[in-house]
């Protein structure tokens, strides 16, 4: 990396900033650009082509789910996933609350109504105690919600073998957000395959992107069928254009597939890094007593999309997550809190919650550090350089 950073011409007395240290880059392996050629060469930009196909394949065999179909994002996928199951007006769908708004938006779409449930402190994912109150409160009330959306937190994953099994009780199909968890297995099994249907997400800041997009995966063939049908305007077979259903316009475009294929390559290479980014900094933070990382449950393998660490200010002589962000970022190193639990965001909080405040806790305490898989020594000495001059010496 280097450290080519000029002084700013209005500022001569300020030393130069060094470069900016991202929280999760994108990070582009080489073969990107040979299956991106192709597309030009065979002037096969739009819309689908042979790298959604082969990406769509790539996907299948990497996760094991029997179908996946390539969107536009993650979000598209599971709006997608809701009409499948036919949520519509009227309907509850409880949803995990420790998430970003993108898990719980699509219900908002689809005229539904989100149920949010709290995490549990061994994943930060949702709370089988706190789903099975739910589940129990609803059916009660006469109110089966129509779904389970089902986030894997920064690649962590949920509790799936209780989750799944309170589900099949209830009846109620789980739609798993793996957005941030390609790669991470539960008991050796893909993430995005136990429940109905999977979402993934290829955003610029995911493990790995295709600039922006994302996958449905199913073992239903139907379901993905349908999936692409609809992602593609819902045109009926007829020489002219015939409608019979609410279209969509949520395909992936054959030049972001081939970015995809290319970076499908060095998926696993990625995952390695990023496993290898949290070892050290569980190694950095081992003698400070104040500072916490999630480890991982036995049976769960994380991708370890972002590390996360709780900064306790009554066991960090009153060091703050918020004090740790802000020294970062005057050393133009990006720090970001935890996501913000959805039953306090202005957009959701009118909705009804499950719960007992875990995640706001972890909101309060959480700070995601620097995670990208290119992170190199150089940025790696920088940030814990900073952390070490803010918190107390252990
Ligand atoms: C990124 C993300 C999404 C949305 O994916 P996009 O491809 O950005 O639409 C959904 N859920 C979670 C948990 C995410 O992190």
């Amino acid at each position: 990396m280097s450290h080519s950073a000029t002084p700013v011409a209005d500022a001569p007395h300020s030393p130069p900033k060094p470069e900016r240290i991202y929280l999760s880059p994108p990070h582009l392996g080489g073969a990107e650009r040979r299956f991106v050629a192709e597309a030009f060469d065979s002037n096969w930009v739009a819309p689908l082509g042979p790298n959604v196909d082969g990406f769509e394949r790539d996907l299948e065999a990497y996760t094991g789910a029997a179908h996946a179909a390539a969107l536009s994002s993650g979000t598209a996928a599971l709006h997608l996933a809701l009409i499948l199951l036919g949520v519509g007006p009227g309907d509850e769908v409880l949803c995990s609350s420790f998430t970003f708004s993108a898990s719980a938006n699509p219900i908002l779409y689809q005229g539904a109504t989100p149920v949010f449930i709290e995490s549990e402190a061994d994943t930060w994912n949702m709370s089988p105690e706190h789903l099975e109150r739910a589940l129990a409160e609803r059916a009660a009330q006469g109110r089966a919600p129509k779904a389970v959306i089902l986030v894997h937190l920064y690649g962590m994953p949920a509790k799936m073998r209780e989750i799944m099994a309170l589900c099949e009780r209830y009846g109620v199909p789980v739609i798993e957000d793996a957005a941030e968890a390609l790669g991470s297995t539960y008991e050796g099994r893909a993430l995005g395959t136990f429940g109905a249907m999977g979402v993934l997400s290829f955003n610029g800041n995911k493990i790995i992107t295709t600039s922006g997009g994302g996958a449905l995966l199913s073992d239903s063939e139907a379901w993905i069928r349908e999936a692409r049908f609809l992602a593609t305007q819902a045109r009926d077979p007829a020489p002219h254009y015939q409608h019979s259903k609410v279209g969509y316009n949520y395909r992936l475009s054959n030049v972001c597939a081939g970015i995809g294929r290319g970076q499908m390559e060095v998926l696993d290479a990625r995952v390695a890094a990023r496993r290898a980014n949290y070892e050290r900094y569980r190694a950095f933070f081992a003698p400070y007593p104040g500072v916490t990382l999630l480890e991982e449950p036995a049976g769960m393998v994380s991708n370890r999309w972002l590390t996360c660490a709780l900064f306790d200010p009554e066991r960090t002589g009153g060091v703050t997550r918020e004090d740790v962000r802000l020294a970062l970022e005057r050393h133009n190193i990006e720090a970001r809190p935890l996501w913000k639990p959805l039953h306090l965001q202005p957009v959701f909080e009118r909705y009804l919650y499950y719960g007992d405040g875990l995640s706001e806790r972890l909101f309060d305490l959480g700070l995601c550090l620097p995670s990208g898989s290119s992170l190199d020594d150089a940025a790696f000495a920088r940030i814990t350089d900073v952390l070490q001059k803010t918190l107390p010496t252990p």
